[in-house]
């Protein structure tokens, strides 16, 4: 089977040929890898910069946003069934599971021993069969599919924004959106579908090809970092621009962190206290976010959901991974 994989000894990314996954009859489901998306998570892999192969291995199969199609199924398996199209979770429980992982929120690991496929300790998606247990398996309808690719990037949007709902304590009606990744405009979607007033700042210069992406949906674009809103959802990397928002947050207002990395910068905790606010941290997703990225998914405008994705061979997947970004909010693989 043909796999592209990091090799963490010889420090290089290459095509490799690897066994067929292992194969349980009873629960697990083996399926076809038709479309794998690429994120800055790969990116940062590709180049060493986190990550780890499987225990015992030197090498780690990359892809987590994968997309494929059932071939076959355990006896035990019930809600999945041979053609089925699927879409995996990413990460799996520590063992033993801590209380979060063993309620079923691995997201919430409290060890950190948790793993990750394609990520962190198990192999990826970017090869041509994978198992997975029914439970880690998210049926993605016959008509999402061309568009089911996005489902694990906005599971990560859902559950950020839906810690943001859970937090504020009045009737937040303002959202502000930082960062013009696919995170960002996913989550700028989800808001605006939500009925919020909804809008997108990042550094990208306001005829960006991602703008217009936006533009097409209502949702305002706006090339300076300035004001703040009800709900922030910070996706952009960037701890100036999350410090900027915070320092301008209206009374109740709640910033998710997804994207910016440590940094120092005036914490405006006085304010912060007499305005009632919140900044909470969020990675990954649960379940209930997968399950809200699928319902979210078919609402959605097809236009620009298709302008969201560009699809290349998966032969160019290196040049992707290492190469000059490129200016599609999605970089989709096809097998
Ligand atoms: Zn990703
Ligand atoms: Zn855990």
């Amino acid at each position: 089977m043909k796999a592209l994989a990091l090799d963490f000894e010889a420090r290089t990314l290459a095509w490799s040929h690897l066994d067929s996954p292992e194969f349980f009859a009873n629960r697990d489901v083996l399926y076809r890898v038709h479309e794998v998306g690429v994120c800055g998570t790969d990116r940062a892999l590709a180049s060493f910069q986190l990550g780890a192969p499987p225990k015992g291995e030197t090498r780690l199969i990359l892809g987590h946003e994968a997309l494929g199609q059932v071939i076959e199924t355990g006896s035990g398996v019930k809600s999945l069934n041979r053609g089925d199209w699927v879409v995996p979770t990413v990460r799996r429980a520590c063992k033993p599971a801590c209380s979060s992982c063993a309620r079923g929120r691995r997201d919430l690991c409290i060890s950190g021993k948790y793993t990750e496929r394609g990520i962190l300790g198990l192999h990826g998606y970017f090869t041509e069969r994978a198992v997975d247990a029914e439970e880690d398996l998210i049926r993605v309808p016959l008509k999402l599919v061309d568009c089911g690719v996005l489902i694990e990037p906005l599971s990560v949007a859902e559950k950020a924004i839906a810690r943001a709902l859970a937090v504020h304590e009045g009737e937040p009606r303002t959202a502000l959106v930082l960062g013009l990744g696919p995170i960002g405009m996913l989550a700028a979607m989800v808001l605006k579908a939500r009925g919020f007033g909804v809008r997108v700042q990042s550094l990208e210069p306001l005829d960006h090809p991602r703008a217009a992406i936006l533009e097409l949906q209502d949702i305002p674009y706006e090339s300076v970092l300035t004001g703040s809103a009800d709900i922030v959802i910070e996706a952009t990397g960037s701890t100036e621009a999350a410090l900027l928002a915070l320092r301008q947050m209206p009374p109740l207002g709640v910033m998710v962190v997804l994207g910016a990395p440590d940094g120092a910068g005036p914490v405006p905790f006085l304010r912060m206290i007499v305005n009632n606010q919140t900044v909470v941290g969020s990675v990954n997703a649960d379940l209930e976010a997968f399950h809200a990225a699928v319902e979210d998914l078919a609402r959605f405008e097809r236009r620009a959901l298709a302008a969201l994705i560009t699809r290349t061979r998966f032969s160019d997947l290196r040049r992707t991974l290492t190469g000059a970004p490129m200016v599609a909010p999605k970089v989709v693989h096809v097998l």
